[in-house]
């Protein structure tokens, strides 16, 4: 069996960061002018990355699939920011958000990442603040804080519910600098389609301008990938519909190991699904579940009546609601991680309580907070929300319905859970480095920090710590000594080869002329992965369903049609590439969720739970993170490594959110 070396530095937990800095190596400012690095992608990650190593004297490449780098998809992020400020006074610290972290992803993350991470969410704060991102303030000035789930305090740092848009701006304008003062040059609309290993090592990238079609070669010193999750392999999520692996998926075919992929998180406050022509889903953020209650109706009539929509949710009066996080985990209620909480809502769902025609949705309330604090402030906590979801379903939740015994009812929302992030990922290092020497992954295509479940408000954290605070550190320690080689031509044999198999590839899909759209085949994905490799799993699903996905490759491999041809743009060809390596990321969930014989986290296997239907893990055979290996054909099953997880502090417990 191979083993992995995680480069965890020698100490207690506290200092190996602070030990690490101390002792890493350096490159001279002279030697930075003549180091190329490559960083592809430019959301939270890739952008605060490309800034900073922009700044510190390197020459950086920068990709991104859109138009601008302001549209990487981190865009999207709503809800906010952890870090362990401790504004509020209410007993936050560095520790506590390591802890909260560790928990929060059933203790099957690195202890020694996450602390780091804790450790420098403060400065990303102060980074932000610094580059003019309005973060809210309270009436004093301060910085404002929410609370988000998993956590017991209020470390949330947000900008209403477009914090990832604010956040973004703030990088791109560090990034915009950096462009001006030409330290790094920007690549639009160009999709890395390879990475090219000269000597063992990442030495650049085949990339396709996708608007001639043209395929490029780009050499560099180091490349680092950004490039964002996994999450549309299961097709309907509430990730942007340009969110792809292909970047990652052609990483592990050329060497990179894929660690954890089986968690994958599903977000308890999604607007449900509405039919079978939808090709996106909708996140509500989980900041709502500050002030918003869940709940369903307590008899299974008023569940029915509300599926046949012979009554509406405010009909039901307070005593007959069930407010089920609430009543399962007094100590944290509504703000229980997103996992727990997701699968509450399946568990009533299943029930027959849903609330929906479907009988796939549960009630988010706020007519208790509009009561309490008035609809103005709450509208100032959510309005954009409110609207979004009013835009989508015609409903506004901030909208009286009707008042009976004096207490006040107002149209709840309706939610249910939904594919939204992956902690899985690129396995990477304690550098952020991935087995293949020279290349580095960050951001949410990494597997990192977050276990096997991610915490609300710990992605932009995650993204923008490595972007702005580790990798700028830790890539040194690489890149020191390799100024002392030429700058590579791109004519070299290796550039060759790359580039004709990208190219043989886009003539094997061009040349299938089936019958099937990309799409049409996609949603099928999406189908096999969300009912066999979804919220429950369970042995035979999983078999069945890998079976699925091996006959979906062969569908797509014989019968995809992509209209119009290579030459130019042609945004069906560039979905039919990362449908390819859609179906290889569902089958490699698939392998790992098979494996993995526990629940942990957004993993869940059916098998093994509670009594009470509470996630069973399995820390004596299970206590490690697994690493899968590419055996040279699409075809072959893929080879796992496992890299043990040692923790020093914290002491491994069943997670408990109920008192
Ligand atoms: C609706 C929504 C709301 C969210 N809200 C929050 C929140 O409130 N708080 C929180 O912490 N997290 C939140 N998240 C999660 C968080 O937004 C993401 O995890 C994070 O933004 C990912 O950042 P990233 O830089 O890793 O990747 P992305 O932002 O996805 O950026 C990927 C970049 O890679 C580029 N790219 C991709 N493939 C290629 C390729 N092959 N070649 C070239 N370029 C490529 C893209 O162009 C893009 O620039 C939310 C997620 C969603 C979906």
């Amino acid at each position: 069996m191979k083993t992995l070396n995680s480069r965890i530095p020698e100490g207690p937990v506290a200092e190996k960061w602070t030990n690490y800095k101390a002792h890493q190596r350096l490159v001279n400012p002279k030697n930075k002018l003549k180091l190329d690095v490559i960083v592809v992608g430019t959301g939270l990650a890739g952008a605060s990355a490309a800034a900073s190593l922009g700044e510190m004297g390197f020459n950086v490449l920068n990709f991104c699939i859109q138009d601008s780098p302001r549209r990487a998809h981190s865009i999207a992020a709503q809800g906010g920011i952890n870090a362990a400020k401790n504004y509020q006074n209410d007993g936050d610290s560095v520790y506590r958000l390591f802890y909260d972290t560790v928990k929060g992803g059933d203790y099957r993350a690195r202890e020694a990442n996450v602390y780091r991470l804790a450790e420098v969410s403060n400065n990303i704060i102060d980074q932000c603040v610094a580059q003019g991102v309005p973060f809210a303030r309270e009436y004093g000035g301060m910085l404002a804080n929410r609370s988000f789930g998993g956590a017991q305090v209020s470390r949330t740092f947000y900008a209403k519910g477009q914090t990832g848009q604010q956040l973004l701006l703030g990088a791109y304008s560090s990034l915009s600098r950096q462009v001006e003062a030409g330290k790094v040059k920007l690549y639009t609309r160009y999709e890395m389609e390879d990475v090219v290993i000269v000597d063992g090592k990442a030495r650049g990238i085949i990339a396709k301008n996708l608007v001639t079609g043209k395929l490029e070669r780009f050499s560099a010193n180091a490349v680092v990938i950004a490039t964002g999750g996994y999450g549309n392999t299961y097709f309907l999520s509430t990730n942007a519909m340009g969110c792809n692996c292909t970047a990652a998926v052609q990483a592990f075919r050329k060497g990179a190991m894929m660690a954890n992929p089986s968690y994958v998180q599903i977000h308890p406050t999604c607007i449900p699904v509405h039919g079978n022509n939808q090709s996106k889903l909708t996140l509500m953020s989980e900041s709502l579940r500050n002030d918003g209650r869940i709940w369903v109706p307590k008899n299974i009539e008023d569940a029915k009546a509300l599926q046949a929509g012979t009554k509406q949710g405010w009909e039901i009066p307070e005593e007959d609601r069930d407010y089920y996080l609430e009543r399962r985990y007094p100590a944290f209620g509504n703000l229980v991680p997103r996992d727990v909480a997701s699968r509450a809502a399946k568990e009533r769902c299943d029930k027959g309580f849903g609330v929906n025609n479907t009988g796939l949705a549960v009630f988010l309330d706020f007519s208790e907070s509009i009561q309490r604090l008035g609809i103005d402030e709450i509208r100032q906590r959510y309005g954009n929300l409110f609207d979004m979801y009013e835009e989508i379903t015609d409903v506004n939740p901030g909208e009286l319905a009707c008042v009976k015994d004096g207490v006040e009812y107002y149209k709840p929302m309706m939610i249910f859970p939904a594919i939204h992030y992956t902690m899985g990922g690129v396995w990477v290092d304690y550098e952020l480095q991935t087995t293949i020497p020279g290349l580095f992954a960050i951001g949410e295509c990494n597997f990192s920090d977050h276990g096997a479940n991610r915490l609300g408000a710990s992605a932009l954290m995650q993204g923008l710590a490595d972007g702005y605070f580790v990798l700028p550190y830790t890539i040194q320690n690489y890149l020191a000594d390799q100024s002392i080689w030429p700058r590579l031509s791109t004519d070299l044999p290796e550039f060759d080869e790359a580039e004709k198999g990208v190219q043989a590839e886009i003539d094997r899909i061009m040349g299938i002329q089936g019958k099937r759209s990309v799409d049409s085949i996609h949603k099928e994905l999406g189908h096999i992965m969300w009912e066999h490799v979804g919220m429950g799993r369970t042995k035979e699903g999983l078999e069945e369903g890998l079976k699925m996905l091996k006959k979906l490759r062969k569908e797509f491999d014989e019968n995809v049609f992509v209209p119009g041809s290579k030459e130019g743009l042609n945004v069906e060809l560039d979905k039919a590439i990362h449908l390819r390596d859609f179906i290889l990321m569902g089958e490699l969930v698939a392998y790992d969720a098979l494996h993995r014989e526990e629940s942990c986290g957004g993993h869940f296997r059916e098998e093994h739970q509670t009594e009470e239907g509470e996630a069973k893990r399995d820390d004596e055979n299970f206590f490690y993170v697994g690493a899968w290996e590419y055996q040279g054909s699409d075809d072959v099953a893929p080879e796992l490594t496992k890299e043990p997880l040692e923790y020093e502090i914290i002491k491994v417990q069943t997670r408990n959110y109920k008192n």
